[in-house]
């Protein structure tokens, strides 16, 4: 299951503007560390060196990931086809399947990769339709995501539907992403989900670069407010976001789902910290410390000796190379 909150974003001006503050806030950081003298400004940004530098990755996830990607794609609602034995309502889903499947393999998501039985877009009722991008049912082998993403303006963005894809069928692949308690089996899916993204990225597939930049991007974010929340400035996530992310359609659905969510604080915090909180220290431990990810699932030696397969974030390191820096002083 993977579960969406209107990350789509427009750029414009915008990134004309972050890029400003972003070089200010690096000036004023600089000359702070720089100078003995300011004390007071060193110890600011020393005590708060995790927050800048998880604000300033967010902005520079969401500069690469750019603006949604159209998804016009054919789509045969209730009437199947058949490609390759398996099932689809769009020819869209199939191909990407057959390029996303042997990654598992390639980069260590799985031992053995599997394909779906059946794939396809359907509607879901109630609070489902909203907030659920997509699900998978490894017992029968499907994998479905959300029609919103052809028939709502706000959803429709080939990234979304690439990550939600990606990560639906990575439980597919059985073993340690659906065994155990959901909010573990569903870290561990999200983080090989950027894995794969980056992999695919680093092969050249561009519409996958920016899908991982803007996943990446949803966990910063929400990295980003649970500090600001945590320092008791939680009100400041929604005035930077709107200011920097967010067009004005973006900022009506954010203030819409916070009305939804109003209801159930705790329910919220708690999908922050286990879905995406979770992930992300999951990435960062692969990255900098050059932790695998224990994938749970057993895979055997040519000399026939067991063993668990683990996933190395070699692909996810490459594409932050260049926030490696503020990704140590976010810890
Ligand atoms: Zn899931």
């Amino acid at each position: 299951m993977k579960i969406k909150f209107g990350l789509s974003v427009s750029q414009e001006e915008r990134s004309v503007l972050t890029r400003i503050l972003v070089i200010f806030l690096a000036v004023l950081w600089g000359v702070a560390i720089l100078t003995p003298g300011v004390v007071a400004a060193k110890n600011v940004v020393e005590e708060n060196a995790a927050l800048l530098s998880t604000f300033a990755i967010a902005e520079y996830a969401h500069l690469r990931a750019g603006d949604p990607i159209p998804l016009d794609v054919e789509y045969t609602e209730q009437k199947p086809i058949n490609v390759w034995g398996m099932q689809t309502n769009s020819p869209w889903l199939t191909t990407w399947v057959k390029k996303i499947v042997p990654a598992f393999g390639y980069e260590k998501v799985c031992a053995v990769p599997k394909y779906p039985r059946s794939i396809g877009f359907t509607p879901n009722p109630g609070y489902r339709s909203f907030h659920i991008a997509g699900f998978a049912r490894p017992f029968l082998a499907d994998a479905w995501l959300n029609e919103r993403f052809l028939i709502d303006g706000r959803w429709n963005d080939a990234r979304d539907a690439l990550a939600t894809l990606t990560h639906e069928l990575i439980h597919l692949q059985g073993g340690g992403y659906i065994v155990g308690e959901p909010e573990e089996f569903e870290n561990r899916t999200q983080a090989a989900t950027v894995e794969t993204l980056a992999a695919m990225c680093n092969y050249g597939e561009e519409t996958a670069c920016r899908a991982f930049w803007q996943e990446y991007e949803g966990y910063t974010r929400i990295v980003f407010r649970l500090m600001l929340e945590d320092a008791g400035h939680g009100d400041w996530y929604n005035r930077i976001a709107n200011l920097l992310w967010r067009d004005s359609m973006d900022e009506r659905a954010a203030e819409k789902a916070s009305r939804f969510w109003a209801e159930d604080p705790d329910q919220l915090d708690y999908i922050y910290r286990a879905y995406y909180l979770g992930p992300w220290k999951i990435i960062q431990d692969g990255v900098l410390l050059d932790v695998p990810q224990d994938t749970g699932i057993m895979n055997w030696t040519t000399l026939g000796e067991i063993y668990k397969l683990q996933m190395p974030f070699d692909d996810t390191g490459v594409l932050l190379r260049p926030v490696r820096l503020l990704l140590w002083w976010s810890r």
